[in-house]
């Protein structure tokens, strides 16, 4: 094994190139990104970075960047450079370079879903003019009330600016959330002043607003990789639970891909969050140096968000099956939410600002713990198993 080649300079990428070198990988790494900069941080994007003064492009984006030494480890970067086709055994990228390579780590991420009307928010660049409109004072209009739709509402109302949330659902977060948790979350937005209409879909940019962001949520970015590859309805590349795709030597991680989950009874999932993408090179790279077979990825998935001045922190996978069960008051400043499968095993966790229903939830979560539903409601009790 001589050349790996890392396509996609984000997160995932940054660290596949970073545990390469720490398990004593040797040979050439090649770690080519589309972006200009190497690999930052995206999550302060819609949070610190929109509601920040402003700096200097270099030294803002320097911050956020990961720290690692890229001349040291000698990995040949080319930021700036996109992928634009594969063939067995080699990629071409935009300036009709090729690169070969033994084995190939796709960590392309997502690309924000654009209607055809405003802007989306995917990078820095993307964020330094959000954060621009935001400051100029106008009403603004964001559609889709997610997650990032949210934080980016509680920056503009941060900065005093009107906005009005268009969302297309019943309310915000439908398709993830039983409706008294969405109904809650819709009381957040009232209170911070934002007008959030719901059941209101929009096919062009709203009238009497100055700006529009497009929030509907992201695709995968592997359009530039042909036919050759098996792939999900939302175009993800499908992998193993060792993160390989069906064509051998070539491997895929973080937001770009949706793994076979044994935990999750074989599905293949995918989860668009920071902590897969820092998890996901862990496994990936034993399979890349040791053979496949040699580290599996299948962690209890976990996210959080910052919305309206709250920690909004979920663990687990839950489904329509799972009964929940509510630990405080929906209408408080801080409540849990717990999900039981017909077992009463805990599978998943909502915390808002409750970091220690998060963390004790998780240990259960990954041990499938049994609970007493009961002892669950009861918000003054440490969630321990029954
Ligand atoms: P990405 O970060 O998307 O990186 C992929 C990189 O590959 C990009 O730089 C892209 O330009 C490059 N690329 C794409 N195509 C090519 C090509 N053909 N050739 C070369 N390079 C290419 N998660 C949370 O858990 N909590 C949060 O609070 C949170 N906040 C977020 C806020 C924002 C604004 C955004 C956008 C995301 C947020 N996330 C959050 C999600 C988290 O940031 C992502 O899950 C994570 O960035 C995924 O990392 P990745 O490396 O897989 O993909």
């Amino acid at each position: 094994l001589e050349r790996v080649l890392v396509v996609g300079g984000g997160m995932a990428g940054l660290h596949t190139v970073r545990s390469l070198r720490e398990k004593g990988f040797q040979g050439a790494i090649t770690f080519l990104g589309a972006e200009q900069h190497a690999p930052y941080d995206r999550p302060p994007l819609s949070k610190a970075v929109l509601t920040g003064s402003g700096r200097a492009t270099e030294q803002e984006v320097g911050e956020l960047a990961f720290a690692f030494d890229f001349a040291e480890a000698e990995v040949d970067c080319r930021f700036g450079e996109r992928a634009v086709a594969w063939a067995p055994g080699v990629v071409s990228t935009e300036t009709g370079v090729e690169l070969r390579y033994d084995r190939l780590v796709v960590a392309t991420g997502s690309e924000p879903i654009r209607l055809g009307f405003g802007e989306t928010l995917r990078t820095y660049e993307d964020a330094v003019r959000l954060r621009a409109r935001i400051n100029g004072g106008k009403p603004m209009a964001i559609v889709g009330a997610g997650w990032i739709g949210a934080e980016v509402a509680t920056a503009a109302r941060d900065a005093g600016t009107e906005v009005v949330i268009h969302e297309a659902r019943e309310r915000p977060l439908a398709a993830v959330f039983p409706p008294q948790v969405g109904e809650a979350m819709a009381g957040w937005y009232a209170q911070a002043g934002a007008d959030l209409r719901c059941s209101d879909p929009v096919d062009g940019p709203p009238p009497g607003t100055d700006h529009t962001l497009v929030a509907v949520g992201a695709r995968p970015d592997t359009r530039w990789l042909g036919e050759a590859f098996h792939r999900a309805k939302d175009g993800s590349l499908l992998v193993s639970e060792h993160l390989e795709t069906n064509v051998p030597g070539v491997f895929a991680v973080g937001d770009v891909a949706a793994y076979r989950s044994v935990r999750y009874g074989g599905r293949h999932i995918r989860v668009e969050h920071w902590d897969n993408a820092l998890r996901g090179p862990q496994a990936l790279v034993p399979n890349v140096l040791d053979g496949v077979g040699a580290a599996v990825h299948d962690p209890v998935p976990y996210f959080w968000s910052e919305q309206f001045g709250r920690m909004v922190q979920y663990v687990g996978h839950h489904t329509s099956a799972d009964r929940m069960v509510l630990r405080g008051d929906l209408a408080a400043a801080t409540w849990s939410v717990c999900w039981l499968d017909p077992h009463g095993r805990l599978t998943a966790v909502l915390a808002v600002g409750r970091p220690r229903d998060l963390a004790q939830g998780r240990r259960l979560v990954t041990a499938a713990a049994v609970l007493d539903a009961a002892r669950v409601a009861d918000a003054g009790e440490a969630l321990t198993s029954a």
